[in-house]
């Protein structure tokens, strides 16, 4: 089955098809020919996911899926939470979003935090979502040199290293985007 990811990350993109078997071939927006900025203007990560998966699947009227994903931070309220990417401002610079978290948190012992990812998927022109969880701390310093994003700042629950610490495959093992990934390909295959 073919499906095209409503996404320009290709970390997002390596990450899936890290975890994908042979029974899904993923096009990414790119070998789509699309070259679009999506819009992520809504208040929840629900609507946001929709709004990229609807974009995509009306420009192509193809089987899609598309995800968004927010850190929510429980001594912010859930901040940064929807806003995640834009949280430092308009420039969307991880190194900006990291400080600005990191000197939010300053000074504060409660740093439990999640991550969530929630997956629109368009099927046969009808919608349905998947969401994944992962539970974890936010360091005082950044650690490790991989991934992307607010990885070099969380540990997951029950690792000792950060994400940006782990490769890929151990990555996968503890992710959010994982969880609501595997959610969606287990929904394929009983579908
Ligand atoms: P979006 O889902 O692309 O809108 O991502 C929102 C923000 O969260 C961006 O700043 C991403 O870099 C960051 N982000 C998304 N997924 C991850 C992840 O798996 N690890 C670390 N940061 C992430």
């Amino acid at each position: 089955m073919k499906l095209v990811f409503a996404t320009n990350n290709e970390n997002k993109v390596k990450e899936i098809r890290s975890m994908l078997g042979d029974a899904f071939e993923i096009i990414t927006l790119r070998e789509a020919g699309i070259d679009i900025d999506i819009p992520e203007p809504h208040p929840t990560l629900e609507e946001n996911a929709r709004e990229k998966s609807m974009t995509i699947h009306n420009m192509t009227h193809q089987n899609c899926f598309a995800e968004d994903t927010g850190l929510e931070i429980h001594a912010l309220n859930g901040e940064p939470g929807v806003r995640s990417a834009r949280y430092a401002g308009e420039q969307k610079s991880p190194e900006d979003n990291i400080d600005k978290v990191l000197s939010e948190l300053n000074g504060n012992t409660h740093r439990q935090a999640q991550f969530r990812t929630v997956i629109s998927l368009i099927l046969d022109d009808k919608e349905y979502q998947f969401e994944g969880i992962c539970p974890g701390t936010i360091l005082t310093e950044r650690r490790g040199g991989k991934g992307f994003g607010y990885d070099p700042i969380f540990v997951p629950d029950d690792a000792d290293v950060s994400f940006a610490e782990m490769d890929m495959a151990g990555k996968n093992k503890f992710s959010h985007r994982a969880k609501a990934f595997q959610q969606l390909i287990a929904f394929l295959k009983a579908h």
